[in-house]
């Protein structure tokens, strides 16, 4: 006879690690995390620069940014361990034409009670003597934004979700989702199905691959996405938190010890590629292109020694926000995909209110707007934040 869960989640990153924990705490009985990596937070999740900022326009992942900041800044109290969230700040350095659509931004961001502004030129020559001003149309400035570190991050979810009794297994690829006309069933593995009351896709670039062995279409990209890792030279000032330019569309994010990751942000070229196959090491062009834009901003870089770079993957939607619920008419599933470059700091609020709708059904309409049901409704949500500011 086939095993039997409650829920099964497949895809140990942050996002179904998270979601586990929180279908456990929320009172589910029999919950099963797979990955068929060794251990949770072996994909992209790995390689996330985790960054956590809340600048969105759209209140609903406001909301879900702010949510998720609160448990970073108390995940040992929540969950027993340390997610190594580092409350540096994060400031934006915007161009002229985008300082309206920032103020707007802001004002319903205050609204929803979080602490962010345009600094002044003095407030900037204080906080920021590390920023070529030039050409700088406003200063964004969050002081309670930061860092993680995305394993650890993880690890803490995991950590909590067996401490509640949540079951792992590990090198264990999911070879497909059982489906029984508008139900899935549950999942196959090499050694045999396992039924399931409900099975969250949380494969990240693969979930697509997933989605598709069961007739279910997931509209996800899969594209490569580059960080480089420098030492700057002693004694110069730099940011010790979180930087974007949506000027040069670059950012940094102090790592310690004189190290940063340097890497571009929105416009720039995709490339779509095979999430099994895809070219893991740094382009040549890449290496420069982003230290040339981030020194422009931050003239302190110069001669910094490069150390490392990395390709990792993001998996993309067609507006950039995540694909997170059930879907209408189909029974035993719900999506989790498609954090889109950005699905780090939305992560712990996502998974919780994914949880609380499959443990009681039903959630706002906000939330219920991230289902993959808005494609079918032509809803798409836009405007800066979602990785294309
Ligand atoms: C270089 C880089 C920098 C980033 N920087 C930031 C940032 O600064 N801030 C931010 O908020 N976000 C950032 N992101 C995005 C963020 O890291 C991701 O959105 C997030 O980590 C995705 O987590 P996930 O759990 O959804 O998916 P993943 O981490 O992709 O995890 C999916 C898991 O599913 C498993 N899996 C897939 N298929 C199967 C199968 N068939 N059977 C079993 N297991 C399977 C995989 O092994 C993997 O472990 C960045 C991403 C990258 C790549």
């Amino acid at each position: 006879m086939a095993q039997s869960y409650d829920a099964i989640v497949v895809g140990a990153g942050v996002s179904g690690t998270a979601t586990a924990y929180h279908l456990k705490k929320g009172g589910m009985k029999r919950v099963l995390l797979i990955d068929r990596e060794p251990g949770v937070a072996n994909g992209p999740t790995r390689d996330s620069a985790a960054v956590v900022r809340m600048h969105y326009s759209e209140p609903v992942l406001v909301r879900m940014a702010m949510e998720s900041l609160d448990m970073f800044a108390n995940m040992k109290e929540l969950l027993g361990k340390d997610g190594g969230f580092k409350r540096k700040g994060w400031f934006l350095a915007l161009p002229p034409d985008m300082v309206e659509a920032a103020e707007r931004n802001i004002t319903m961001q205050r609204g929803l009670g979080l602490k962010c502004g345009l600094l002044t030129e003095r407030e900037t020559a204080e906080k920021a003597p590390w920023l070529n001003t030039e050409g700088v149309g406003g200063l964004l400035y969050e002081p309670d934004s930061g860092y993680a570190d995305p394993v650890q991050t993880t690890e803490a979810f995991h950590f909590a979700f067996e401490n509640l009794g949540g079951e792992s297994r590990f090198r264990t690829p999911c070879r497909s989702l059982t489906r029984d006309r508008n139900r899935i069933t549950g999942i196959m593995l090499d050694d045999g199905p396992i039924e399931a009351g409900i099975v969250v896709n949380a494969a990240g670039p693969w979930s697509k691959f997933l989605a598709a062995t069961a007739e279910l279409e997931l509209q996800l990209r899969a594209v490569r996405e580059q960080d480089a890792i420098w030492q700057v030279r002693p004694n110069r000032p730099m940011p010790e938190c979180s930087f974007s330019t949506a000027i040069e569309a670059a950012y940094c994010r102090a790592l310690g010890d004189g190290r940063f990751i340097l890497g571009l942000g929105y416009p720039k070229p995709y490339f779509d590629v095979d999430p099994y196959n895809y070219k893991r090491t740094m382009d040549d062009d890449f290496r420069m292109l982003a230290f040339e834009k981030n020194a422009k901003r931050l003239p302190n870089l110069e001669g910094a020694k490069f150390m490392s770079a990395y390709a990792a993957l993001y998996d993309i939607t067609p507006d950039f926000y995540p694909f997170v619920g059930p879907r209408a008419g189909l029974e035993g599933y719900a999506d989790f995909c498609g954090g889109s470059g950005h699905g780090f700091k939305i992560a712990p609020g996502l998974s919780r209110h994914l949880s609380q709708w499959l443990l009681d059904g039903r959630t706002d309409d906000e939330f219920a707007d991230l289902s993959y049901d808005r494609i079918a409704k032509g809803k798409r949500f836009g405007g800066l934040g979602g990785n294309r500011g």
